[in-house]
Formats: C-alpha cells, sequence, structure tokens
C-alpha cells in the first residue's frame, strides 16, 4: 500500500529529542525552541517569529491580535481548512468567503474589493498547496481600505512571491507544523510570524497566558503577572527538538520534494496535452514548494473512479476541501459574496497522489502508471 502522506523523518529526530529529555527542560521557549525561532527570523526574514501549537493556534493568536470583534467580517476563500474560519468565529466574527481562481485554486484578488463593507477587518489569502495567492494586489487593497492582511501560509514553508517568503509580506503569517506538512514538529505545530511590529508585545503576552512572563524573565519587570487576556500558545520543548532536526535538513527535503512533484508533472503531461487532465499553475514570479501534487478530472464522478482505480492498486489518492460554505457551520456563520462560479466545481474535480519526503521513485513510476491506464 502506498500510503497518501508519510510525516517526514530526517534521522536527527531521536538524539534531539533525547537531548531535550536529559536537560530538565521540557515546557515551551526551550534551547530547541530559540534555536527554530532564530531559524526562522534568519530565514524568512520576518521581524518576531513564535512557535505554536499548531497554525490553528497561531491563527486564532492573529485573530485577537488585530482586535477581531463581533460582527467584524473577515474576508476568505471558502476552499480551505476550517481553522482558517474557526479562529476568528471564536472571536465572534462573520466570515465572507470570496470566489477563487481556477488555475492555483487560491482566492480571486479582482473579487474581494467587491466584497469588502464597513465592517469587514481583516483578509486571510489561503497560499494553497503552498503557491502564492496574488500578494501585490491583495495589499493593495487592504491598504485602500485599511484592513489588516493574516497570510494562512500552512502549507507554505520556504515558498516565495516575487522573491519574498511566503508569511512575511501581510502584517501577520501562520505555518503549520502538522504531520501532513513539509515540516512537522513531532505532529503538530505551528508558527506565527510577526511582520507589524505593533503587534509584537501583545503576542508574548497572549501567548503567555496574558502574562508578562516573558519581560520578567528578561529582567525588565521585577514581578510577572495577568496584563491581559491570553492563552497557552507554546508548543513542548520535545516538539521545537523533533522540528530543530527538520529545519537542519530543509534543502534537502525541499529538493526530494520537488524532485518527486517534477517527475509527476513530466510524466502526466500526455494527458494534459489530449485535455484529459489539468494540473496545477505555478505562476512564473512564484516558487512553490511541493507541498502537494494535484490533477484535475473532469468533474466528481470521473474523479470518484479514478481515486477507486488508484485504491484497487494499492494507492492511497486523495481529494480535498469540502468548501466551508456548503457545510452546516460554514452557513451558519458565513455567507459566499457574489456567485460561486469555481469554489465547488474545481473543488469536486481535484484528486492529490501519494507526495511525502523520500517517496521512492518506484513508487511514483507505479502511481504514475496506473494514473496513465485509467485514462487508457
Ligand atoms: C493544515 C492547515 C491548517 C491547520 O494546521 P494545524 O497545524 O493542523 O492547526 C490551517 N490552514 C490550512 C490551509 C492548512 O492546510
Amino acid at each position: 500500500m502506498i500510503p497518501f502522506n508519510k510525516p517526514p523523518v530526517t534521522g536527527a529526530e531521536e538524539q534531539y529529542i533525547k537531548q531535550a529529555l536529559i536537560s530538565n527542560k521540557l515546557s515551551g521557549d526551550g534551547p530547541f525552541g530559540k534555536k527554530c525561532q532564530d531559524w526562522f527570523e534568519a530565514n524568512l526574514p520576518a521581524r518576531k517569529t513564535f512557535l505554536t501549537p499548531s497554525c490553528t493556534a497561531a491563527l486564532e493568536l492573529a485573530a485577537v491580535l488585530i482586535g477581531t470583534q463581533p460582527g467584524d467580517e473577515i474576508i476568505m476563500p471558502s476552499y480551505t481548512f476550517v481553522s482558517t474560519a474557526n479562529a476568528f468565529v471564536l472571536r465572534g466574527a462573520k466570515i465572507v468567503f470570496v470566489d477563487i481562481r481556477p488555475d492555483t485554486m487560491n482566492i480571486d484578488e479582482n473579487r474581494i474589493e467587491a466584497a469588502i463593507t464597513p465592517k469587514t477587518r481583516a483578509i486571510v489569502p489561503v497560499h494553497y498547496a503552498g503557491v502564492a495567492c496574488e500578494m501585490d494586489s491583495i495589499m493593495a487593497i487592504a491598504e485602500r481600505h485599511n484592513l489588516y492582511v493574516i497570510e494562512d501560509a500552512a502549507q507554505g514553508m520556504v515558498s516565495t512571491y516575487k522573491g519574498r517568503a511566503l508569511g512575511t509580506i501581510g502584517h501577520l503569517g501562520a505555518f503549520s507544523f502538522h504531520e501532513t506538512k513539509n515540516y512537522t514538529s513531532g505532529g503538530e505545530g505551528g508558527l506565527l510570524i510577526i511582520n507589524d511590529e505593533q503587534f509584537t508585545e501583545r503576542a508574548e503576552i497572549i501567548r503567555e497566558k496574558g502574562t508578562n512572563r516573558n519581560q520578567f524573565f528578561r529582567g525588565m519587570v521585577d514581578k510577572y503577572q495577568w496584563v491581559d487576556i491570553g492563552s497557552s500558545y507554546l508548543p513542548s520543548e520535545l516538539q521545537a527538538a523533533y522540528l530543530w532536526a527538520q529545519l537542519e535538513h530543509s534543502t534537502e527535503i525541499n529538493e526530494t520534494r520537488l524532485n518527486s512533484w517534477q517527475y509527476y508533472w513530466q510524466q502526466l503531461q500526455p494527458l494534459v496535452l489530449e485535455g484529459r487532465v489539468t494540473l496545477a499553475t505555478i505562476p512564473v514570479d512564484c516558487k512553490h514548494n511541493a507541498h502537494m501534487f494535484y490533477l484535475k478530472t473532469s468533474g466528481l464522478s470521473e474523479r470518484t473512479a479514478l481515486l477507486e482505480h488508484l485504491k484497487s492498486r494499492d494507492i492511497l489518492g486523495a481529494f480535498h476541501y469540502v468548501p466551508l460554505h456548503s457545510a452546516k457551520a460554514g452557513r451558519s456563520f458565513g455567507r459566499f459574496h457574489d456567485e460561486d462560479r469555481f469554489t465547488t466545481n474545481e473543488s469536486e474535480r481535484l484528486v492529490r497522489l501519494p507526495m511525502f519526503f523520500n517517496i521512492a521513485q518506484c513508487e511514483l513510476k507505479y502511481i504514475v502508471d496506473a494514473v496513465l491506464s485509467f485514462y487508457g
């Protein structure tokens, strides 16, 4: 059986976790946590980064930081994971879903402005498959209407837009280190990126349960106390140790994924030329991270048949998001702005093929052969 995903393991994880175990420091922001945050601040280049227990937590922290109030409206695509919406719904906001572009499955930047009302507070672009949204347009719209931009870059670590790392372009950015993502911190994990300095001090406080404990550790205050609302948004040192083993090998992980992606891409070109399937578009000024390889069938029934065909050959493919606006919670917490031209139709065509660090060449070939044989 070829699984859809295998969590990445580089080999150094065990040693670093053991090191953390004997260090007598297992809670958050220990030596490995600091190493990871320093790595991100050096490589991304963000003003400040905070490891979090998940991307979900990073998005929740972002929703608090921008001061989301009941009745606020937040613009995002419907074709995304529930956490993108939940983070703001938890603060009482309404979600306004905007249609996607069929070429990248990302929010259609040309449809955002018409969805803005006096209640709009933020735009949340989601970089699907690690391929960037049209950020110049989105930032310009946000500036014109005085809105915040929070990038859901859960899938976008080391991807770039016009040479800029995803997550570092909006006011805030959120990443995931869940085991299904390119880099993991032992199954669950995330990162909040602060690009707008006004948020740094408060992020530190909210993340530490609403206390100024970090200022206390730095000797800036002589006792720490409750100063703001807050929660526990620190991952443990064991998670950071796992993540550090991945960051040290980040180039190797990225390159092997890109090679696998490229192989799929080249081998499936005959089907593209015959008009049987559509593949993702990578805009010329974007570098992606091979987070995902997907193809699009002609529609729902062909997709179901293809997934069955793969399964009969012991290959686990997968479809992806059921658009949020069509789900029960999505209908009560949000509304779709304007017409759903692509979100539902395109999501029903999409099939993701197995993609993980160190997927074997013979596995890739076997999968490609299975897809080609389906189309006869
Ligand atoms: C994976 C993912 C999340 C959630 O990440 P967690 O770390 O599991 O909380 C949010 N948004 C998108 C687009 C994702 O792909």
